[in-house]
């Protein structure tokens, strides 16, 4: 029912950001805040009997609902964000890309060690960007509580990269 509703909200944009590249838009999503509430309704359901102490966000469409999950389990939010966009002290992870690198950062104070983190984020594709904030979370001393994705692209197998971690994966639309 809700992936139903997530497909049809969804539009597929060919060639964007790149010749070849075939990207899933969720705005639409945004502008129904019924669906909006479902989703965040399904995440809740799914979530339950799992302990978690801290929601981190991908920058930028893992803080839409990042953050609205995490008033809900009634948890901190803390963005994962780009170099060079958080102002307090941070721990920062490089990691590869198809071509070259990118850096993600935390706040040194994001969590207290030992916390157990859910990592969210808009979509899974080939997993390396929320493999990278696992990573960081656990160098920072957090426990990856599990992954939670509103939209995942199968075919690239981003759960198996995933779940050596915690196989907490929750993704409402593939
Ligand atoms: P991955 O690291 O799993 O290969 O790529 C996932 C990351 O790239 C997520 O942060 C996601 O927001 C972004 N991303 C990649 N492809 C798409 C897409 O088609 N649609 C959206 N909304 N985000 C994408």
């Amino acid at each position: 029912m809700i992936e139903q509703r997530i497909k049809a909200a969804i539009r597929d944009i060919p060639d964007f950001p790149k010749p070849g590249i075939i990207f899933k838009d969720i705005t639409p999503i945004l502008k129904d805040h019924e669906l909006c509430m479902a989703i965040t309704d399904a995440f809740i359901g799914q979530l339950k009997g799992i302990r978690i102490d801290a929601v981190a966000g991908i920058e930028s469409r893992g803080f839409l609902f990042g953050l609205t999950l995490a008033n809900k389990l009634g948890v901190p939010f803390v963005p994962v964000r780009k170099a060079g966009k958080l102002p307090y002290a941070v721990k920062q992870k490089v990691y590869d890309l198809e071509y070259g690198t990118a850096t993600i950062e935390l706040h040194t104070d994001a969590f207290e060690p030992g916390s157990r983190v859910l990592i969210h984020d808009d979509l899974l594709a080939t997993g390396g960007t929320v493999t990278a904030a696992s990573e960081l979370i656990q160098e920072m001393g957090g426990i990856v509580a599990g992954y939670t994705f509103v939209v995942g692209l199968s075919f690239l197998n981003g759960k198996e990269k995933i779940a050596p971690v915690s196989d907490n994966i929750i993704v409402l639309a593939e």
